[in-house]
């Protein structure tokens, strides 16, 4: 558990502000943020860089929600971001363009004049096709964009199949093999000016081994780019360290950026980060309470009100998430499946879980700040949830809670 989700006095608080007075005023379900814990990562990467030139940019997918933008856009970051909307959002919060790395394998061409004009730090090419595309547009707007390219280079990162993103199958980055021909490629086109190499080989990885074996398979292109003159300014080592979430151990993100400066020693190139999961994924729970009890033949359930629109890892990836009292009561524990109202199976937020409950409890769905509310969804008509952040002994709203009337105000009926 992430220190600033704590029991006092057998009350789960968020830094200073007890969880059950947000249910309170805000209602369940609902996301809670801590910006102490957003603030405490953020320098834990930036110490652990110090007297090294590097720029830390926040995964905006993981988060989207614009005060967590501008919480890490007042500290210093830049952002990776995948699509044009993910742009403006950061734009919105008051994050710098020149700051902005553009990763996705499907930019299109307005997703390419939205960020020429905004003046982005570097687009992570994937593809040839993309190359041309890029050199068109710019190329038409008078402009000369920055490249690196995302090289994928065959790692297995140990990590749940959907999540695992630098091997030969996965659609993601240029082929290790095809690497230097594509920067040949790149040399000559007039309209693009290469500045790096970029790799993200996958999330949720728990060991800095793969990471390891990645760069040491980059900076070989590195040098063979070098020998042909093509000199790289900076190296984007993507993001995917992950964060315990059950009983996982993963490196320290100290231990996982020395490790990093270890394997490049005696490079210059500034160094590019793009953390999402590890910065926001302890530093947010879900709140939720429970509908009803329903005892079973073979198991119990616990019905909540917060489901797999709300949270979908459980569905999606079986993943795991704590679930905790929000009050510690003196109900009889009893085992629970964790379920969401929704009409599917998959519909479940934790199995077999432990638990001392009434209709009426509250719950903390922990590790919810990444890939939480921005993979939510409005599948059965539900609003999606209210979000909040703290700050200390302040609890601020940061995102109001749908109304149903927002979800069907782009629909109309035909005569
Ligand atoms: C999703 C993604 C990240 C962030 O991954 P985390 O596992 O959340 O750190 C970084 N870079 C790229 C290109 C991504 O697609």
């Amino acid at each position: 558990m992430s220190s600033y989700f704590n029991y006092k006095n057998n009350q789960l608080v968020a830094e200073n502000i007890a969880l059950s007075d947000i249910a309170g005023e805000f209602a369940t379900p609902c996301y809670v943020y801590s910006r102490a814990a957003l603030t405490d990562g953020f320098h834990q990467f930036s110490n652990a860089l110090q007297g090294r030139e590097h720029l830390i940019c926040f995964a905006v997918k993981s988060n989207p929600n614009l005060a967590i933008l501008n919480v890490f856009a007042r500290l210093g970051a830049g952002f990776d971001i995948v699509s044009g909307g993910e742009l403006q959002r950061v734009l919105a919060a008051g994050g710098d363009a020149s700051k902005v790395v553009f990763s996705g394998v499907g930019k299109t061409e307005a997703e390419m004049r939205q960020a020429l004009d905004a003046g982005i730090l570097c687009f992570n090419v994937e593809s040839a096709a993309e190359l041309d595309r890029l050199n068109a547009v710019a190329g038409s707007m008078g402009k000369i964009a920055a490249i690196s390219l995302r090289v994928n280079p065959d790692v297995d990162a140990k990590t749940h199949p959907y999540i695992s993103t630098g091997l030969k199958q996965n659609k993601f980055g240029v082929a290790y093999t095809e690497a230097v021909a594509l920067y040949r490629k790149a040399a000559g086109l007039p309209h693009l000016r290469i500045t790096g190499m970029d790799c993200h080989i996958g999330s949720q990885l728990t060991e800095t081994s793969p990471f390891i074996a990645a760069i040491e398979k980059i900076l070989v292109l590195v040098d063979q780019l070098a020998l042909e003159g093509i000199e790289l300014e900076h190296l984007d080592l993507g993001g995917g360290l992950g964060i315990c979430y059950n009983d996982e151990t993963p490196p320290a993100i100290a231990d996982y950026i020395a490790a990093l400066l270890g394997a490049l020693q005696g490079r210059t190139q500034k160094l590019i980060l793009e953390p999402g999961r590890v910065l926001v994924g302890n530093a947010g729970v879900l709140l939720t309470r429970v509908e009803y009890i329903k005892p079973g033949e073979e198991k119990n359930f616990a019905i909540v009100d917060a489901a797999m629109n709300d949270l979908m890892r459980p569905a999606l990836y079986d993943a795991y998430h704590g679930i905790l009292p929000v009050v510690r009561e003196d109900y009889a524990a009893e085992t629970f499946d964790v379920v969401g109202p929704i009409c599917e199976t998959g519909d479940f937020i934790g199995r077999a879980r432990e638990l001392a409950i009434a209709p009426g409890s509250l719950l903390a769905v922990m590790s919810a700040g990444a890939y939480g509310m921005s993979m939510s969804s409005n599948y059965n008509t539900r609003p999606r949830a209210a979000e909040v952040m703290v700050d200390g002994s302040t609890v601020h709203l940061v995102r109001m809670r749908e109304t149903v009337q927002q979800l069907f105000a782009n629909e109309k009926i035909i005569a």
